[in-house]
């Protein structure tokens, strides 16, 4: 059995695999097992957001792991404290909790939101409000709180006290809002609001900013918390650190993975100082969270990545990308949008004008000349390459899209 049909035989099947087996990466590029190089503009789905084996990460992680890779929370170690220490002095947090994924952060900040009211004598106030078309994750709290059906179909009874508003309409919050304002003490409240500053799987979406303000203020004026995932949009991805700084306004939560640990698994759940009062000893835990291992390499990364001129570097890039990506929209009807931020960028086909040509087709196209792009919704290409990508890379891709674009305007499917 080769490694495509082992994966396929032994791992329940939950994922549609593209058919490439990778062996290694360096940087932006992406080796497979026929020693084919391709340019990787999805970077693990925006993980390795320094680029595949990145020199300081990998010396970090060995260092680390010759010296102790784990010995739980109930001890501690310099990477955890430093590292906390430093996300701290980085964002508008006081406290937080290291998870091991995304979902499990969200979980955390689920709980957290929760509790925070009943610690405060609140006991019926637990409804959480997030978004239509919002990605919170797989785990039965985090599929309950995602506004997309499809990830929660055959898993019911999902979890109880999530409500879902259109994203980006301030009437549809304060509808929701009002109708839950009077209540008795036995009618459950809302206890937060949590979204995507922009919206990843849903088909990247930026928040309005105007929006996100009135969002902070209606919780303010409601007594109820600020959920930011920034799992998909923290860590540089969006221009800033995180991308609430480029909003200008603050959560009261925020949850972070995906690029914290360029590829290891970790995730975090910060707190403002108000809001990590909700937990106390044995309110939550984790075994794995915030292994010395992994918290070693996130370390490095928010070192490198939190620097100034490396932000400044990926909002150019970012800038740059869009704006060629526009040029192809003047050139191609069927390009309905291109949005997106800093590096996080979607273009949106119209399916109706590509003679059965869908994103996915496009993914699969853009591969076979070497290029690793993402397709979500089925009408939008996701692209979330290495912060660390060089414009000539993205020119190369521009080439490339432009030259499976005008066959898709000639009626090809094939390059
Ligand atoms: N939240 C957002 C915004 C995400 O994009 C994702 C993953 O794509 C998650 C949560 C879940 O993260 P994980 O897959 O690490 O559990």
């Amino acid at each position: 059995m080769n490694i495509i049909e082992k994966t396929d035989e032994n791992i329940i099947n939950t994922y549609a695999r593209v058919q490439k087996v990778f062996v290694s990466g360096k940087g932006s590029t992406l080796k497979d097992e026929h020693g084919r190089t391709y340019i990787d503009f999805l970077a693990g789905i925006a993980v390795c957001s320094l680029g595949h084996c990145h020199a300081s990460i990998t010396k970090a992680v060995s260092d680390q792991a010759s010296k102790l890779v784990h010995v739980s929370n109930l001890f501690y170690t310099q990477p955890q404290a430093e590292l906390a220490l430093m996300l701290i002095e980085k964002s508008f947090a006081s406290k937080l909790f290291f998870a091991n994924s995304g979902a499990e952060a969200n979980e955390a900040a689920i709980k957290l939101a929760r509790r925070y009211f009943k610690v405060k004598g609140e006991k019926n106030k637990f409804r959480i409000i997030t978004m239509e078309q919002s990605f919170h994750g797989r785990t039965m709290a985090t599929l309950s709180a995602t506004g997309q059906n499809k990830i929660k179909q055959g898993f019911d009874p999902i979890l109880d006290g999530f409500i879902h508003v259109r994203f980006n309409d301030i009437k549809s919050l304060k509808k929701c809002m009002d109708k839950n304002r009077d209540r008795d003490a036995e009618t459950p409240g809302i206890c937060a609001v949590m979204l995507e500053p922009v919206q990843g799987e849903g088909g990247v979406i930026p928040a309005d900013p105007v929006y996100l303000k009135e969002v902070r203020k209606l919780c303010d004026d409601n007594d109820i918390l600020l959920i930011f995932d920034e799992i998909q949009t923290g860590m540089g991805r969006c221009g800033t650190l995180f991308a609430y700084e480029t909003y200008g306004v603050e959560p009261d939560i925020m949850t972070l993975a995906k690029a914290l640990g360029n590829g290891l698994p970790i995730g975090a759940m910060l707190a403002s100082k108000k809001t990590e009062q909700g937990f106390d000893f044995g309110s939550h835990g984790s075994t794995f969270g915030g292994t010395p291992l992994v918290t070693a390499a996130a370390l490095e990364v928010v070192k490198i990545i939190s620097n100034p001129s490396f932000l400044k570097e990926c909002r150019r890039k970012g800038s740059y990308f869009i704006s060629q990506l526009f040029k192809l929209k003047e050139k191609y009807e069927f390009i309905r949008d291109i949005r997106g931020m800093g590096l996080l960028i979607g273009l949106e086909i119209d399916l109706s004008l590509t003679h059965d040509t869908n994103a996915g087709d496009i993914v699969l196209l853009c591969l076979e000349k070497g290029f690793i792009i993402n397709a979500i919704q089925g009408n939008i290409l996701r692209f979330a390459p290495p912060l660390v990508i060089e414009k000539q890379e993205i020119d190369k891709l521009i080439d490339c899209l432009d030259h499976i674009f005008n066959g898709i305007t000639h009626g090809e499917k094939q390059p």
